[in-house]
């Protein structure tokens, strides 16, 4: 049965049709949504996600109506996932990481490993950056089973774009059709069993509900085609900030960036994972200001004992609401998370349970 999504929903923005696409593949239930990314300012599919929809669409040989530029529309109906080799590309500056995150979880089921080649921005405001990818999330994913690599080939900033990173996705390894999340209609009786059987993920669910002792904080700025001391200057004040040593503080010059950029990550790294804050570089903004906001979201973190970061907290909703159970401790759901809880509930049988008795923060459990 065609699942109806209004894409103004909550936080109104891409991750309601990001994550509706992603859970239309696992699931093989067809989805409509209207008013997409109506919390926009720009709403409607822009390039990015409009690459979304169409990797989406290869991955799952889907049929898809409405998919044109700035279309606020679209009815999505999936097909078989095939893993295998795949070319997406933005074709502007718009993230190639958000394009992942959309075919991620249909290839982490699927019955044989795939190769991505993704062409884009790699280090976006608003997107998951490459370092965030290869260091916070996908080392998690990796401990729930599957093995997905990623190597940065060529960054990309915002207005150039150009960017490019390869991904390796082996799944845990299972035939598809077994198992899995339960698929919806079976225990929620009334409800049509979906067109074909959920694909197995094989996910084991993890618990991040301490991060463990600190074991090192470090801080890289990077420069694309940019003064060298810009990257300096954002080290100078973060080493101060937060009481960095110099082995610490990593300036890197990227040479084979298409267009000028920069960005400053700080690396905290726990003993059950590792957490990546992000400041990126913007055209009349001081390079102070840039590495004082990636201060500001560690601080936060460091200063709470909670494991999991705001965005960290984000993504993890999908993989764990695929292997059906799992919990972690947060500082607080935001607004885009509520969201995509929503979403994935409409999708999956699973539930989420928020107690918020766990100060600071809540932990987040997902049950079948
Ligand atoms: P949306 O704004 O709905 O298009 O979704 C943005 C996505 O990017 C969400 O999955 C966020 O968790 C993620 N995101 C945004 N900013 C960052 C950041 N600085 N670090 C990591 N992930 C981010």
């Amino acid at each position: 049965m065609m699942i109806t999504i209004d894409g103004s929903q909550g936080e109104g923005g891409g991750q309601v049709l990001r994550s509706s696409l992603a859970l239309s593949l696992v699931t093989g239930r067809p989805f409509t949504i209207a008013n997409i990314r109506a919390g926009r300012k720009k709403p409607g599919l822009m390039r990015q996600h409009l690459t979304a929809v169409n990797a989406a669409t290869e991955v799952g040989r889907a049929k898809a109506t409405g998919a044109s530029l700035h279309s606020t529309e679209l009815t999505f109906e999936p097909g078989e996932v095939h893993p295998g080799e795949y070319h997406f590309a933005v074709g502007t500056a718009g993230s190639a990481t958000l394009v992942l995150q959309t075919v991620l979880p249909a290839l982490l089921c699927a019955p044989g490993p795939s190769t991505l080649r993704l062409e884009g921005g790699t280090h976006n405001p608003w997107a998951p950056p490459f370092d965030f990818l290869v260091k916070t999330f996908l080392p998690l994913v990796n401990r729930m089973g599957p093995t997905v690599e990623a190597t940065l080939v060529r960054p990309g900033f915002y207005p150039a774009g150009g960017g490019e990173f390869r991904v390796t996705v082996t799944p845990v390894g299972n035939p598809v059709g077994h198992g899995g999340p339960t698929p919806p209609g079976k225990t929620t009786g009334g409800t049509p069993v979906p067109q074909r059987p959920t694909l197995r993920c094989g996910l084991e669910p993890i618990e991040l509900l301490e991060r463990g002792k600190l074991r090192r904080t470090r801080a890289k700025a990077m420069v694309a085609h940019l003064p060298l001391s810009i990257a300096h200057r954002e080290l100078r004040l973060i080493g101060r900030k937060l009481s960095l040593k110099d082995r610490d503080l990593k300036s890197v010059e990227l040479m084979n960036s298409r267009g000028p950029g920069n960005i400053v990550t700080i690396e905290v790294e726990c003993e059950n994972l590792t957490e990546v804050f992000t400041g990126f570089g913007q055209r009349q903004v001081p390079a102070e200001t840039v590495a004082e906001k990636a201060v500001q979201q560690a601080r936060r973190y460091l200063s709470k004992d909670v494991a999991v970061g705001e965005y960290l907290a984000d993504q993890l909703l999908i993989p764990l609401a695929l292997a059906g159970g799992g919990a972690f401790h947060t500082l607080g759901l935001s607004r885009h998370a509520q969201t995509n809880i929503e979403v994935i509930e409409r999708f999956l049988d699973v539930r989420f349970e928020i107690d918020k008795e766990s100060p600071p923060g809540c932990v987040v459990r997902v049950s079948r």
